[in-house]
């Protein structure tokens, strides 16, 4: 059990500061394993977390080291609230791609870099509410998603779509960080009204404490693109993509953000299951 405690306590990072899941169901028990967890660093119990598909895993179990700042369980994203299906900030990916995923991180660490990822298996009703606002009328967070792409065009433009990679639970959007990888975890976003573009500068978009590749996550535009980029934003986007390459992984060229591990186990199994 030793080996949970690196993730408890990034999970109690995640669970506890983030000011926008406010309106998100949480999971069962979740005060009082965090006020267990306040007084005294006990063994976790994890015997309340429902069990998963078989061959589906918590990266969080899996692979402690790994950042997680799962946006859609909070506000902070394209549609402005709480994606349906996420009921607890987790990455679950199948068993295969949580060990590829694992290899790159460990590969990586002799440079000190590290991984933090922002969403991994999505089930199909997260992906059914995506198309759902995209058919009507909310723009609040425009400026910070797809600053120059009209909402109705990002179907056609290929960010969003009846069905998703992430479906399958080997596909994952992540990013480059410096070590120790949890000290890159975000724990407050802007209000709507305060958003700044993603496409902006560094120094002048949201700081999301990764390597500068340019954009920030989520950001639907063309500038997203991985090969759309230069000096440093180039080196690390090919950094990141290289490294996943190397454990089986293939990059979405117009985001750089987006890999699935190529022998995914479940290449037509789309699923509906909660994260949680
Ligand atoms: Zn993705």
């Amino acid at each position: 059990m030793l080996r949970l405690l690196p993730f408890l306590w990034l999970a109690g990072c995640l669970g506890t500061a983030e000011p926008e899941t406010a309106d998100v169901p949480p999971p069962a028990l979740a005060d009082t394993a965090s006020a267990r967890l306040a007084e005294a660093p006990a063994e976790p119990d994890t015997t309340e977390r429902p069990p998963l598909p078989d061959q589906f895993v918590r990266l969080s179990e899996y692979a402690p080291g790994i950042a997680q700042e799962m946006r859609y369980t909070t506000a902070y994203n394209f549609v402005g609230e709480p994606i349906d299906g996420y009921l607890a900030p987790e990455c679950i990916l199948t068993e295969r791609a949580a060990e590829a995923l694992a290899a790159v991180a460990a590969d990586l660490a002799p440079e000190g870099l590290g991984l933090k990822g922002y969403d991994c298996y999505r089930p199909q009703q997260a992906v059914d509410h995506f198309a759902r606002w995209a058919r009507g009328s909310d723009a609040s967070m425009k400026t910070a998603f797809y600053p120059d792409e009209a909402r109705g065009a990002l179907f056609r433009r290929g960010y969003i779509a009846s069905r998703s990679g992430h479906s399958r639970g080997s596909t994952v959007d992540l990013t480059l960080v410096r070590l120790p990888a949890a000290d890159a975890v975000l724990t407050s976003f802007p209000s709507p009204d305060r958003l700044a573009r993603c496409d902006a500068p560094r120094g002048e978009r949201l700081d999301e404490r990764d390597l500068d590749m340019g954009t920030a996550y989520d950001c639907l535009d063309p500038q997203s693109a991985t090969a759309r980029a230069s000096g440093a934003v180039a080196r690390n986007r090919q950094r990141l993509k290289s490294a996943m390459e190397a454990h089986g992984f293939r990059n979405y060229s117009k985001e750089w953000w987006h890999f699935t591990f190529w022998h995914e186990p479940f290449p037509g199994t789309y699923r509906d299951f909660p994260v949680q």
